[in-house]
């Protein structure tokens, strides 16, 4: 039987990429707090289907949510990192992506006790040309990563990436890393998002399936993921253009309805569960 990756970006409302050019950094502080109750929803949606599941959580978050972050990791899922501060690989210099990819994990391991293998990239951000955020993230010990979305978008994407998990050898990084992307669906010889975010609220749910089918007769993990405040739909209103509040705001209350059915219809766990079977596989095929 195949066992997905359930996965949540565990950040604030006010904290999305698309926000950027209306919130600042520094007025953050400032924003009502509301990801603890609406991970209190996630987590008991989790439990009642007897779910696992990966966060990847931000270090600013972590540092003022540290009873929360514990309370995840004792319900049983896996602790991982978006990064200190939500800013893109794009948008980084290679020095700054090694200071918040080390300082993330740090604070995070700190607060569990447990080491932290996996990272995800705010905005799916290592995009092509950005490769050498890969090398980074296996100089500082992370074990597997989760940012390269193999689809052309605006602004992110990997179009030449693999669909599946898969070893990433990486010639400069000293190694290795396992990839884990987000899932697509395949349909008329195109790679569609569907397996998460603006895409699991807006597109018909029968598509998602669909997604999760194919991967299931390709006999691999699918990878789905979600916001928690994608289920918080009086979340106050973030001043915004016409296609962010259609993205950011459509389909909110049909998120925790479609959540339930899918972890009815699909067994989910977390990355760390499947990280090192690809690990392995790799190493076989290369003998
Ligand atoms: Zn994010």
């Amino acid at each position: 039987m195949t066992v997905h990756h359930f996965t949540v970006d565990l950040e604030e409302y006010f904290q999305v990429a698309a926000f950027e050019p209306h919130v600042a950094r520094s007025a953050w502080g400032r924003f009502e707090s509301r990801v603890a109750w609406q991970v209190e929803l996630l987590l008991e949606l989790l439990e009642r289907h007897e779910a696992r599941g990966t966060f990847f959580v931000l270090g600013w978050l972590a540092e003022r949510q540290v009873e929360l972050i514990r309370a995840i990791a004792r319900a049983g899922h896996e602790i991982a990192s978006h990064g200190w501060d939500h800013a893109r690989v794009t948008n980084q210099t290679p020095a700054q992506f090694r200071a918040s990819i080390r300082r993330s994990k740090a604070v995070l391991e700190g607060i569990t006790g447990t080491p932290v293998l996996g990272f995800r990239a705010p905005n799916f951000s290592i995009v092509p040309g950005r490769e050498w955020a890969l090398d980074l993230l296996i100089e500082e010990g992370y074990r597997y990563d989760s940012s390269l979305f193999p689809v052309r978008r605006p602004g992110y994407g990997y179009p030449s990436g693999s669909s599946d998990p898969h070893w990433l050898e990486r010639p400069a990084g000293g190694g290795g890393l396992v990839e884990i992307p987000p899932t697509t669906l395949r349909w008329w010889g195109m790679r569609l998002p569907a397996a998460g975010g603006a895409y699991f609220r807006l597109l018909p749910y029968a598509l998602v399936q669909a997604a999760f089918r194919q991967c299931e007769r390709r006999g691999v993990p699918g990878t789905f993921y979600i916001h928690p405040w994608e289920l918080d739909a009086d979340q106050p209103r973030v001043s915004c253009s016409w296609l962010t509040r259609v993205r950011h705001y459509g389909g909110l209350r049909a998120t925790a309805p479609r959540l339930d059915r899918l972890l009815t219809e699909f067994p989910f766990t977390a990355v760390r569960d499947t990280v090192p079977s690809v690990r392995a596989s790799a190493a076989v095929n290369a003998a």
